[in-house]
């Protein structure tokens, strides 16, 4: 290939979808509602599916009011007729295959009903209705997609639709993309090709959205996930060694006896295992990246707290992100109390405190006369700015964005970083994803635990249930209620929460000390319950999955979760963790009607394990990757023709072959030096 043509590629491949032939700057906008900006980015704009044309359906048998295939010759076209609606014109054409006759009905289509010719075979996509009209039953398709028969080929690609594109606009630009001379480029290897099995990629850009089979709609959909996911597993390694660079929070002093003196506890195996690793990464010239993965209530606080004293031990400012206000409040609480005595000054910063309060920590932030700020997104404000942030700590981090992440460290000069999560991945999963990441696990809880006994009951037993809770708290112990409303809820849901809780706390726990939360209470109130709650002020605590994450009062011992088939596994589980935390016997009792097997399987699965690890694998099993992380913050990258969880073996695949170049010392720096050399490639 010369120099020149080359080129030539490179440059057809970027410009701009605006300068495809019948394109034009009108349809360039819709594109870039789809963000298709660039004839690469079309060429890679996959269909959402294909119609199987070879599945056409004889009209007879066609199902009603569901998407067929039909084939059929047309016998007769209808005048169009305006009708009383000002602007509409309904086109009909009469239709028939050997087994019966169909009404085609088109709605303001005029072109695409002057083009269909009388006598020719077509096919027709869409859904039918039988109607009745002067007693007689007569079927119809509405709108449907048309295609020439002898034009056709089998498969027909339906892509993601904007307002005034159609998937044969898209299919046609497609087609007039590629035939620009040298489009497609293979930049892979013959030997990576091979080893992962892959189709070149001319091949696979013209197969996905010309498909001539099965197939090839397979081999194609491989084809370009495995480029994503091995762009991506590029990506990670040059971050991985981006990490290299060196910080400037070596730390020298490592003695944390005085913070163990402090602690109300004996740290455990596991604990101070991933302290020492902690210890040595800070004392390294590289910054720390450490993923710290621990079930809830394994005390992964402690060891956050234990880093932030090593820090301020050495003069470093630290930042405690939390994903919740109350979750921030709680560890701003929890390290006030236990860190205050040895000199360290922490400092909360969250949405709801007033602009004159956030001032005032942002102030002595950047004098360096707070040591720890611990706080929600607020952190990642502009204003907010450190004299020397070295340790970055982000708790729950499934619920933060990798780019959140990075815009915290971001406020330091290559701090530390660690991140904390409750596992709501498997752990073959998370070794692969967070490749960029090393990973420390607490595989043991604390020993003064005793599992969770949990029971899964239906209406019959509410009351045993609530008998029980009572028991409890009259021993002493407090109780959670949860009900599910979303987090993010419609009204009618709120009202119902609302109105389940003020009935359960004024009758059935009308003698008891009862609050109730949810998604809309105020943050300040919000924290002024889990406070009292904490002093055991409240017996028990009725409220939506606001406390799902991280919330820690150990002398709660019992959560009743109603309607529990509308949770999650891994959210169940979450939520059960928040008893279990001290030394008292817990309970978890799931309330539920259902009668969906794969709900009551997910309620007993509840009941057989504890373990969090094995919860993730079974969840990831049962609900398909779609739905395992509930929503869709939980910041794993987005792509858009693969997916991490769906598509692992291939996301494993690219991984190895990525370690491959790295061994064959392929990596880009010799290749670079190479091409100069030699002046191509
Ligand atoms: P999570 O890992 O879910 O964030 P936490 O850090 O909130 O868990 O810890 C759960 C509870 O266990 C807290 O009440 C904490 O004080 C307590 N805890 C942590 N470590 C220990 C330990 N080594 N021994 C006893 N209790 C501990
Ligand atoms: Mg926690």
């Amino acid at each position: 290939m010369s120099e020149d043509s080359n080129n030539n590629c490179d440059n057809n491949y970027d410009i701009d979808i605006e300068k495809l032939k019948y394109v034009g700057e009108k349809r360039a906008k819709l594109y870039h509602k789809l963000f298709v900006f660039k004839i690469k980015d079309l060429l890679y704009y996959c269909p959402r599916t294909y119609i199987n044309l070879t599945e056409s359906v004889d009209i007879v048998n066609a199902p009603a009011d569901q998407n067929v295939v039909l084939k059929v010759l047309i016998t007769r076209k209808q005048a169009p007729m305006p009708t009383s609606r000002k602007g509409l014109v309904i086109y009909k054409i009469f239709a028939r295959d050997s087994t019966s006759e169909i009404v085609i009905t088109l709605f303001n289509e005029p072109y695409s009903f002057n083009k269909l010719e009388i006598n020719e075979q077509y096919f027709v996509f869409g859904k039918i209705t039988r109607n009745f009209y002067n007693q007689k039953v007569y079927l119809e398709i509405s709108s449907p997609l048309i295609y020439k028969a002898s034009e056709t080929p089998k498969f027909v690609a339906i892509y993601q639709l904007t307002a005034g594109l159609t998937s044969k606009i898209i299919s046609r630009n497609v087609c007039d993309a590629l035939k620009l001379p040298g489009i497609i480029k293979e930049y892979l290897p013959d030997w990576i090709l091979k080893k992962a099995k892959l189709v070149n990629l001319n091949q696979a850009i013209k197969n996905i959205h010309f498909p001539r089979s099965l197939k090839e709609i397979e081999e194609s959909k491989k084809r370009i996930a495995f480029d994503e996911l091995f762009i991506f597993s590029l990506c990670l390694i040059l971050i991985k060694k981006n990490n290299l660079k060196s910080t400037s929070f070596v730390i020298k002093d490592t003695d944390l006896s005085d913070f163990y003196n402090i602690l109300p506890f004996e740290l455990t195996t596991a604990q101070n295992k991933v302290i020492d690793e902690i210890k040595k990464d800070m004392q390294r010239e590289v910054p720390m990246s450490r993923l710290l993965q621990g079930d809830v209530g394994s005390g992964k606080t402690a060891v956050a707290m234990a880093s932030i004293y090593l820090a301020y031990k050495n003069g470093i400012q630290s930042a405690f992100m939390a994903p919740t206000e109350i979750l921030a409040w709680q560890h701003f609480d929890s390290i006030k109390e236990l860190m205050s005595s040895v000199g360290l000054r922490v400092g909360l910063l969250a949405g709801s405190m007033s602009q004159k309060k956030k001032n005032i920590v942002k102030e002595k932030l950047m004098m360096g006369l707070i040591d720890v700020v611990v706080g929600t997104h607020a952190i990642l404000q502009d204003d907010v700015v450190f004299k020397n942030l070295g340790l970055v700590i982000t708790d729950e981090q499934h619920r933060f964005g990798v780019k959140q992440r990075a815009k915290l460290s971001e406020k330091g000069k290559e701090p530390h970083k660690l991140i904390m999560s409750a596992t709501p991945i498997p752990r073959t999963l998370s070794m692969i994803m967070y490749g960029d990441l090393d990973i420390s696990i607490i595989d043991k809880s604390p020993s003064n635990r005793k599992p969770v006994l949990t029971y899964y009951i239906n209406e019959s037993k509410r009351q045993r249930a609530y008998n029980f809770v009572k028991k409890l708290i009259d021993e002493g112990r407090q109780a959670y209620i949860v009900c599910p409303a979303i987090e993010d809820n419609e009204t009618s849901d709120l009202k119902a929460v609302l109105k389940f809780g003020e009935d359960l706390k004024n009758n059935e726990f009308k003698d008891y000390k009862v609050e109730i939360i949810h998604g809309k209470t105020r943050a300040y109130d919000k924290d002024m319950i889990m406070q009292d709650f904490k002093d055991k002020k409240i017996d028990l605590l009725i409220s939506t999955t606001v406390i799902e994450v991280g919330i820690d009062v150990p002398n709660a011992a019992v959560i009743v979760i109603e309607d529990a088939e509308r949770f999650g596994l891994s959210q169940l589980h979450q939520l059960r963790g928040r008893v279990g935390r001290g030394k008292h016997q817990s309970y978890c009792l799931l309330i539920s009607e259902t009668r969906s097997l794969d709900s009551i399987n997910k309620l007993k699965t509840m009941t057989k394990t504890n373990d969090g690890f094995k919860i993730s694998e079974y969840d990831l099993q049962i609900r398909g990757p779609g739905d395992f992380f509930g929503s869709r913050q939980h910041g794993l990258p987005q792509f858009k023709n693969s997916d991490m969880i769906k598509d692992v073996k291939l996301l494993k695949l690219s991984q190895d072959i990525v370690s491959e170049i790295l061994e064959k010392d392929l990596y880009l720096e010799k290749k670079r030096t190479s091409g100069t050399k030699k002046n191509s490639f």
